[in-house]
């Protein structure tokens, strides 16, 4: 089931999210619909708190379907390392319209159960990497906007801001 996708000034995308205690039959549900409604949009990745779920919880799939190798759903994730830096653009869907470019890290190795509770490390750089860390960020209330230097971020939410007012967002 397709879910809907929270913008930018939704308050459940900066609440606090909670580790998934089990992989029950609703967390499974919530996995397939978020696989589901990142194709859909699409996208590359797509966290649980876009839904509207404040768990720690989000699916990647940089082949946007085409590789079934490529989707990870990635559940309790956490940094094990970070190194380099790379600078590209970087859009969200919860921020449809904009993109900017976000320093991060080049290489990163995160360990996550996968659907199934069996623990994965996966290990990405360049996009993979990139892509990685965005979705960490929204387990942990910060979206790309937030990563950028002052004029930059006000310059777009202030778009966002006019964009609001007139019912556009
Ligand atoms: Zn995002």
């Amino acid at each position: 089931m397709l879910r809907p996708i929270l913008r930018l000034g939704d308050s459940i995308l900066s609440e606090p999210t909670r580790p998934v205690g089990a992989i029950t039959p609703d967390i499974e549900t919530l996995i397939d619909d978020m696989i589901e409604t990142m194709y859909a949009a699409p996208g590359i990745g797509l966290a649980a708190p876009q839904v509207g779920v404040s768990l720690k919880i989000f699916v990647l799939d940089l082949s946007l379907g085409k590789n079934p190798a490529e989707l990870h759903a990635m559940i309790n994730p956490v940094f094990v390392e970070r190194d380099g830096m790379q600078l590209e653009e970087e859009g969200c869907l919860s921020v449809p319209g904009f993109t900017a470019t976000v320093a991060r890290p080049r290489r990163v190795v995160v360990k996550a159960l996968n659907r199934h509770g069996e623990e994965q490390t996966i290990a990405g750089e360049g996009l993979m990497a990139r892509a990685l860390q965005h979705e960490m960020d929204h387990l942990n209330q910060c979206l790309f906007v937030d990563r950028l230097r002052g004029i930059s971020r006000d310059l777009i939410l202030r778009k966002i801001k006019k964009l609001s007012k007139a019912g556009k967002w």
